[in-house]
């Protein structure tokens, strides 16, 4: 019905795949809260609004402020099928692609992907909390032991994606600091790490290795991510002389005028 305000459930599923972010200025971490909320009582699917927000004013680690950002899509990334199919068409195909090896690379981290729509940097942790920064495995290896998924992202090298709640990430780095004693006291006063570590972890984190970190694409070393395909590719800064030859070039017949 034309002017109807009651929107379609088709509608309404991209409505509760539609997330605004909430990320701290601080620390770095974030919370999503999805637009509308779907329930299934009784085999009869409902949507309604969503309740919140997920987080105060001021981030519950750092006290720092926090931003909201979006609204961006929050539902599943790929298709597996789809991508499966993609995969094999690439293996069996080697010869017809240039890049065959990096597509099969990308695409095997596509497929091993989890549904999580953001990820961190391990670099962006460790910095805040100034400890050296864990190998993804080492990292990795404490969410899986942990009962959490990970992964990486296929838009960033050296990214990791999980469904570990904020709590059990700065958990996580708050005993890695324990392991790597960090100097409290060169951390300056307010500082987001500084708030971070003065609070004891509330769960044990075990580094052990766990097998199921190391995914088919780190065991088959497979390019993953775009590289330059030959030695220095890509923009060149402007050449010098040639500038100041025009620059030069344009003094004169500013004389000359
Ligand atoms: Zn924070």
């Amino acid at each position: 019905m034309p002017g109807d305000l009651i929107p379609s459930s088709q509608s309404n599923n991209k409505f509760s795949n539609t997330s605004v972010v909430f990320r701290c200025s601080g620390c770095g971490i974030y919370n999503l809260s999805s637009m509308g909320r779907i329930t299934n009582n009784l085999n009869q699917v409902k949507f309604g609004p969503t309740q919140g927000p997920p987080v105060n004013s001021t981030c519950h680690f750092c006290r720092s402020k926090i931003h909201m950002a979006g609204p961006m899509y929050s539902g599943p990334l790929h298709n597996k099928e789809f991508v499966s199919a993609m995969l094999k068409f690439v293996q069996d195909n080697k010869t017809k692609f240039q890049t065959s090896k990096r597509m099969e690379g990308m695409l095997t981290v596509i497929f091993e992907e989890i549904d999580a729509p953001l990820f961190y940097l391990p670099n962006d942790l460790s910095s805040t909390v100034r400890s050296p920064t864990p190998d993804y495995q080492t990292l990795a290896s404490a969410f899986l032991n942990l009962g959490f998924k990970v992964s990486f992202s296929h838009c960033a090298a050296g990214s990791l994606k999980t469904d570990a709640p904020p709590e059990v990430i700065w958990d996580v780095m708050r005993c890695w600091a324990k392991k790597n004693p960090v100097k409290l006291e060169k951390f300056p006063k307010g500082a987001p790490g500084l708030l971070i570590l003065g609070v004891e972890p509330s769960r044990e984190v075990d580094f052990t290795y766990n097998p199921q970190s190391n995914t088919p694409s780190r065991c088959i070393k497979l390019v993953r991510y775009q590289l330059n395909p030959e030695k220095n590719w890509g923009p060149k800064p402007r050449h010098r002389r040639q500038v100041e030859e025009c620059r030069s070039e344009k003094k004169q017949k500013k004389e000359l005028s």
